[in-house]
């Protein structure tokens, strides 16, 4: 706390991530140090973006990357352009990687980029000129054996392109440095789909274990953007009845549930600079502005899938889904839930929780095996990119059901533990480098 007293949400990672392993350490008390060594980034790197916007106006943005731990393989996690950017979102959010990507089973370390560039607005050659702009500084920060980004809130295919093509120019390197790239130039089969869908395949586990299915489930889902419009395409197709999605600015409500054509249109529509769901016409849906939330709606619903931003699921938002039944709670954002909505939901009775470390694991797996295939010079197929997504997110349930099993712990301290002790072995066997 000390180190970083202005760093809320990192602060608020930590905190969450020791209070869930303490019993750990009464096992194994040599964990401690390297829990304490995780806790701060082997190295992070701020610099300044300049560009020119379309009217000739010099601009000027911050990127940064934290290279947050190297002890299971090179530094792997998103970049992220959004005004909302500051060190301590970045850190939380490469604090957090470190431990997603162990329960991946792939060895991939933990680490996060991004700049405080809000991409709304922006025309494709102003994108493309702070893309430029951004490599020529991060560049010689990463490698493909070293730190290999990928895509986040406002990072999609488009922008990996512009950096990939930066750091090609610069380097004459064409190794799978970026994850999330096009088909046809080195992306994998599913990367689009691999974060929602997997959020929704370990859905389908959790719910067989209890001998149930999503079929006819009722689900609200926030946020409209990659995850989230993956993870409503994949609870469709298992016979789910999607209730909302979610933007910036309100949500939709579907009393009937929505269609696919309505997640067609989504989709479309957020494929568009600046697409607004309150622009959409849809028969039998509904739109609510002022950032109304879905959380709050008074209907019954069995599963929340929070797929839009940190610590959009509060205190409040988690009493409210509680009083309307829900029985399962599974993270495709990263910390969408606040601690205080976490307990809300572990001392319900009955409720499962997934942490996003796990739930939401499919996205980095997949860029885990786009770098394989860079590797072997070999695309795989989607079916055969399918199903080891199926199987890395079995892996992962049963990882965090076994430490739950083992600590007699609910699935979010098993999920903190399988992963914290996968790291902290790795540490302790590299010494206190
Ligand atoms: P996108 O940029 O594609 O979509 C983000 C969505 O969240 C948009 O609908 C956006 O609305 C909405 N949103 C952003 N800020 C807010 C806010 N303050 N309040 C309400 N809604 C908001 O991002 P992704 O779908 O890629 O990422 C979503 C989350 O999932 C993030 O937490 C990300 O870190 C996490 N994640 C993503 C992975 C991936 O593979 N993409 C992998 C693992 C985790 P609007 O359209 O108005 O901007």
């Amino acid at each position: 706390y000390s180190r970083n007293p202005e760093q809320a949400e990192f602060l608020q990672a930590v905190r969450g991530m020791a209070l869930s392993i303490a019993p750990v350490f009464e096992k194994h008390p040599e964990y401690l140090p390297a829990f304490r060594m995780l806790t701060e980034p082997e190295r992070q790197v701020i610099f300044r973006v300049p560009w020119v916007d379309d009217a000739g106006v010099w601009q000027m943005n911050r990127g940064m990357r934290v290279q947050f731990s190297s002890a299971i393989g090179p530094y792997k996690g998103g970049l992220r352009f959004h005004p909302s950017v500051t060190l301590s979102i970045i850190k939380f959010l490469g604090f957090e990687q470190i431990f997603k990507n162990a329960l991946t089973t792939l060895p991939m370390g933990g680490g996060k980029g991004g700049a405080d560039f809000d991409p709304k607005g922006r025309s494709d050659s102003e994108i493309m000129r702070f893309c430029q702009s951004f490599m020529t500084e991060l560049y010689r920060h990463i490698g493909s054996d070293t730190d290999v980004p990928a895509g986040d809130i406002g990072v999609g295919g488009r922008e990996i392109g512009y950096m990939y093509g930066q750091y090609k120019r610069i380097t004459r390197d064409r190794a799978g440095v970026l994850t999330g790239k096009g088909m046809g130039w080195g992306g994998s089969e599913i990367r689009p789909e691999a974060t929602g869908y997997g959020v929704v395949f370990l859905a389908e586990y959790l719910l067989a274990d209890r001998g149930d299915s999503l079929e006819g489930k009722r689900c609200l889902v926030s946020g409209s953007g990659n995850v989230a419009q993956y993870c409503v395409e994949l609870l469709l197709e298992k016979g789910a009845v999607v209730l909302s999605m979610s933007d910036s600015r309100g949500m939709i409500y579907a009393p009937e549930g929505l269609s696919r054509e309505d997640l067609a249109a989504v989709m479309k529509l957020k494929s568009q600079h600046d697409g607004k769901l309150e622009d959409l016409e849809l028969e039998g849906v509904e739109y609510r502005g002022d950032a109304a939330q879905p959380w709050f709606l008074d209907t019954e619903v069995f599963g929340a899938f929070p797929c839009a931003t940190q610590n959009e699921l509060g205190e409040e938002a988690a009493k409210a889904l509680v009083k309307h039944g829900v029985q399962i709670v599974l993270e495709g954002a990263n910390m969408p839930c606040t601690l205080e909505a976490e307990e809300v939901f572990t001392a319900a009775e009955g409720v499962a929780f997934v942490t996003g470390k796990a739930s939401n694991a499919g996205g980095v797996a997949v860029s885990g095996l786009e770098m394989a295939q860079n590797r072997s010079f070999v695309p795989w197929s989607r079916e055969d990119v399918t199903t080891k997504l199926q199987g890395i997110m079995k892996a992962i349930y049963d990882d965090i059901t076994g430490a739950a099993a083992e600590y007699d712990t609910d699935l979010i301290n098993g999920a903190n533990i399988a992963s914290f002790e996968k790291v902290a072995k790795a540490v302790l066997a590299q010494g206190a480098v």
